[in-house]
């Protein structure tokens, strides 16, 4: 709590804060953003970044609450990083912001540093697709969820996601335990 409170007031963050609100449309902050220098500028996206994530996190925290999914857990440590882990039912979730994961309902490349944009967001894809195969031949079960896919009542994450927690429980049945 004491370290929300006080990024709170990092002055970045706060500026990040403000742009993070017209994420709606996620190539606005950047476009913003573009007015300040390079070092300026990728200090804000990261900050931008990390916010952005926060929030969809939360987001999905308060829909797994909302339907009574427990079991999960935080900061396992995978590959890729998953934001939420069912360790008992071996299933990773992601949740992939639209602009930095490269929605194709939702990103746009910002117009300046287009090719630099483009090129960093399609590695992200690469990067995201390698750690999905990599979990998925260690026997994981892999949810990808879109920042978009978790406002309103978020009904087709949560059909995503209870599908694979089914699929697992079937599989459960030929299968050792996972070792915590
Ligand atoms: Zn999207």
């Amino acid at each position: 709590m004491e370290s929300t409170a006080r990024e709170l007031y990092h002055p970045v963050v706060n500026l990040a804060y403000e742009l993070d609100l017209l994420s709606a449309q996620p190539h606005h902050p950047i476009a913003m953003a573009d007015i300040y220098s390079k070092t300026k500028r990728s200090e804000i996206m990261a900050a931008v970044r990390s916010r952005g994530n926060k929030a969809t996190e939360i987001a999905l925290v308060l829909l797994l609450r909302r339907h009574k999914l427990w079991g999960w857990r935080r900061h396992v440590s995978l590959a890729g990083k998953p934001d939420f882990v069912f360790p008992e039912e071996r299933v990773a979730v992601f949740v992939d912001g639209c602009f930095w994961h490269g929605c194709p309902a939702h990103f746009k490349a910002p117009k300046s540093n287009r090719s630099f944009w483009v090129t960093k967001i399609r590695s992200n894809k690469i990067r995201d697709k390698s750690a999905t195969r990599q979990l998925r031949k260690l026997g994981w079960i892999v949810v990808r969820i879109w920042q978009h896919e978790l406002k309103g009542k978020a009904m087709p994450s949560l059909e995503k996601l209870t599908r694979a927690l089914d699929a697992s429980s079937k599989q459960q049945r030929t299968r050792p335990k996972f070792e915590r």
